[in-house]
């Protein structure tokens, strides 16, 4: 029998993870890497850090369940956190690092999965109206840097993190194959099983990335393959609104448009033609890890990026639980400029 706790109680539980800091200074010039500091990798959530504070919180939270939907290349479990009251509610999943060096959005996850467990009204109006499913650490081998290729050009101490799982594939090119474990276990286990109506797949992006001449906290995209259902690409853009709206009024928020690809093999594209679900990319500004110095970010700007992605996940919950996201203005995408690289910057889709 599971116990719920008092929300100041979870929170002196919390393992030791990356601290929200209330910080409100302004993104775009934000602190990066530009290899006069160390990348410290330690402050984030191991896999099994991760998997110890899901199995905590799953223990601690009456809604919460956690399965294993099957494993990694290396044999990790992947864990699908589910809070499903009524299947005939609206069901929305959140995706987070198929690509493993892009950590900050499973921190973010994690911080709304501790927050969906305080016992407040507003948590209980939420999760009566709404269905949330949580995929974190998707890649948890190149999350780990557990893979069969080398990291010796990456920039982080110690732990280091890549893109690729660890026969270095990338999962974000495999949603119409479904080659990999973890490609697989997501559209078998999740995707197929569940009536899934919306789809937030979090990322991160370069550093050097920009509009209005003002670096950006993010970017957002819809799906752009032409087989897509236009319902399902519009639904995807009134997503978009809910997220992009609360983002950019904040004082850290300034949100560009992604250019990104048409092929159906990436998550965002694949996934809203096969189930018709409306999806909206997310990526995060800056890397955890990478061989490119202009890709990484220092870790004084994670304060941000995890609130970032703890509003995005909140603000899409809250909106489809309320059913405002039917009213939600699409025509900020017509005017939303698309985000340019400042020079000298490599290229690396989403
Ligand atoms: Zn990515």
């Amino acid at each position: 029998m599971k116990r719920k706790m008092l929300a100041v109680t979870l929170a002196s539980a919390l393992v030791a993870g990356v601290a929200v800091s209330g910080s409100v200074e302004a993104v775009g010039e934000g602190p990066n890497y530009g290899g006069n500091e160390t990348i410290q990798t330690s402050m984030l959530h191991t896999y099994d850090e991760m998997v110890d504070f899901l199995k905590k919180q799953d223990a601690k939270q009456d809604h919460m369940e956690l399965e294993v939907i099957g494993q990694t290349v290396k044999g990790r479990d992947l864990y699908l956190v589910k809070y499903v009251s009524d299947e005939s509610r609206p069901t929305v999943l959140f995706l987070t690092q198929q690509h493993g060096n892009e950590q900050l959005s499973t921190e973010g996850a994690l911080q709304f999965i501790k927050n969906l467990g305080a016992n407040s009204k507003a948590n209980r109006e939420m999760l009566g109206n709404v269905n949330i499913l949580i995929v974190p650490m998707f890649n948890a081998d190149g999350a780990m840097g557990d893979v069969n290729f080398p990291l010796d050009d990456y920039v982080a101490t110690g732990r280091q993190l890549t893109r690729y799982n660890a026969v270095q594939a990338d999962l974000n090119r495999d949603h119409v194959a479904n080659v990999q474990p973890e490609t697989k276990a997501l559209h078998n286990q999740v995707l197929k099983k569940y009536h899934i109506d919306y789809m937030i797949d979090l990322h991160h992006q370069g550093t050097r990335s920009e509009v209005d001449g003002e670096l950006v906290s993010g970017s957002i995209l819809y799906p752009t393959n032409s087989g897509v259902d236009p319902a399902v690409v519009e639904k995807s853009k009134r997503l978009g609104s809910v997220v992009y709206h609360r983002i950019n009024s904040k004082g850290w928020g300034h949100i560009g448009k992604y250019v990104g690809g048409s092929e159906l093999t990436i998550g965002r594209n694949g996934i809203a033609k096969e189930y018709g679900i409306a999806t909206l990319l997310f990526e995060m500004r800056g890397m955890s890890d990478h061989y490119y110095e202009s890709y990484v970010l220092g870790q004084k700007s994670n304060g941000y990026l995890i609130k970032q992605s703890v509003e995005t996940l909140t603000a899409a919950t809250q909106a489809i639980a309320d059913g405002s996201i039917a009213d939600a203005d699409i025509s900020f995408w017509n005017r939303l400029p698309e985000q340019k690289n400042r020079p000298s910057n490599e290229e690396e889709g989403e």
